[in-house]
């Protein structure tokens, strides 16, 4: 059977690779298999008008009732879900995606994204368009809701410690990718006590000011401001805001993993025996923090919903991922970019260091990424040998093959859309670093030609 959803959602190119009819069938398809009240919500995409009113039709015909929260982050969505009673949320966003993408993603009645085997028997009544079609004095009713963001901000807010970062008054500059991150974060820090800059913080589809994904790359102007006002702090999130970037005072734009990091050694120094949970793509430096702080690892294949689902499953007190996703489960099982900068000014007042001596306090590691070809047809049988190569290594097989040593690591993973394996290494010297990816590049070659 086919497959609509991708490792986050469904995404596709506006009217082109996601159309109002695959959205309106999708929709019905949630609300045949999630039957009852769904919070919807949207980002500031081109698209989203016109998906949501899909989402809504399809739902209403099958019986579903719906709560429409208006545009706001899709961690504030998963926030709102289980406080509104729903059985479901949809969300119409693309994340970090260029402009000319729009997507969906379905949250199940605990705010988190549904299970795999949510989605395949979603994706069963989507293909073999098996819709309930409910009797027409059975059609549900659409109501909005106006106060999702201020009970949003108040649920962060009631995680960290407001009045120790009031007394640093803190000045902070918000960059909101123009969209849903500039309705939350700035009114958020202003109530912290911050004196709040925003930049990019008009809604527009377009995205004039820079593109989705905070890479570092799109934050010049972020970086720009930061440093010729004199700020404290930056932050930058992508398209729905699950996500946030930051840069300290000298422009610096910090890696994701220095971010969790940082959150990561003051959470799980709260208590004996903490457990993180983080993808296998997550480097020394959080392994550094796990050992200082005595938590556990628990490591998990790549990408955001399995490390919501895996919070959800232990009970772990933090998760995160390298590229500055961070989740904290006393708020939510699932990222977060306004929590996690609320995270960090807090860190910055009951610290009261800068945020570049906060990163110069961390150990630095190098990093090294390749890609190698890999035929298309080859690309799943690779793992079987680079298992019996590998078999007498220190190693983690949760998703493709890591590769740990004392000096550093190596992970091969195979990539999801493109003919290629990709090897990511990181160590504590450049060269280190190169020299791990290119044994990595080696040993895919060796099992390469056992094929
Ligand atoms: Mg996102």
């Amino acid at each position: 059977m086919g497959r609509i959803f991708g490792t986050n959602g469904v995404r596709g190119t506006i009217n082109d690779g996601l159309t109002v009819d695959m959205v309106l069938d999708l929709s019905r398809a949630v609300g045949t298999t999630l039957k009852g009240t769904v919070a919807i919500s949207r980002d500031s995409r081109l698209g989203g008008e016109m998906f949501s009113r899909a989402v809504i039709s399809g739902l209403l015909s099958t019986g579903c009732s719906i709560i429409d929260l208006g545009p706001m982050p899709t961690p504030g969505l998963q926030f709102m879900v289980p406080r509104l009673d729903c059985v479901a949320g949809v969300m119409v966003t693309a994340s970090h995606n260029p402009p000319q993408f729009n997507g969906i993603k379905v949250m199940g009645s605990n705010g988190i994204e549904v299970s795999r085997k949510t989605e395949s028997k979603i994706e069963d009544a989507y293909f073999k368009k098996t819709f309930t079609q409910v009797e027409w004095d059975e059609i549900g009713t659409v109501d909005s809701y106006e106060t999702a963001i201020s009970e949003y901000i108040q649920g962060i807010k009631s995680h960290v410690d407001v009045s120790s970062i009031k007394e640093r008054n803190l000045t902070v500059v918000v960059d909101g990718a123009n969209s849903v991150g500039s309705l939350v974060t700035p009114i958020l820090m202003r109530e912290l006590g911050c004196k709040v800059i925003s930049i990019n913080a008009q809604m527009d589809g377009h995205f004039p000011g820079r593109d989705p994904e905070p890479l570092p790359k799109n934050l010049q102007t972020l970086s720009n401001v930061v440093r010729s006002i004199g700020a404290d702090v930056g932050v930058a999130h992508d398209g729905d805001a699950d996500r946030a970037t930051f840069v300290d005072s000298d422009g610096n734009i910090l890696w994701g993993d220095q971010s969790f990091a940082l959150i990561a050694s003051r959470v799980l120094a709260r208590k004996k025996e903490s457990t993180l949970i983080t993808p296998v793509s997550s480097g020394k430096l959080i392994e550094d923090i796990a050992e200082e702080t005595d938590a556990k690892i628990i490591w998990t294949e790549v990408g955001s919903v399995v490390v919501s689902h895996k919070l959800l499953e232990t009970g772990a007190e933090l998760g995160g991922e390298e590229n500055g996703g961070v989740f904290y489960p006393p708020h939510l099982c699932a990222r977060d970019g306004a929590m996690t900068a609320a995270q960090i000014v807090e860190i910055l007042a009951t610290e009261n260091k800068t945020l570049s001596k906060l990163v110069d306090e961390l150990p630095t590691y190098f990093s090294t990424k390749i890609k190698v070809a890999v035929p298309i047809e080859k690309k799943s049988l690779l793992l079987e040998p680079l298992l019996e190569i590998t078999s007498n290594e220190n190693r983690i097989t949760i998703d493709g093959v890591k590769l740990m040593y004392d000096t550093g690591w190596v992970l091969m993973r195979p990539s999801g859309t493109e003919p290629l394996w990709r090897v990511f290494a990181e160590a504590k010297t450049q060269d280190e670093s190169d020299r791990l990816a290119e044994k990595g590049r080696n040993i895919i070659e060796a099992a390469l030609s056992k094929i």
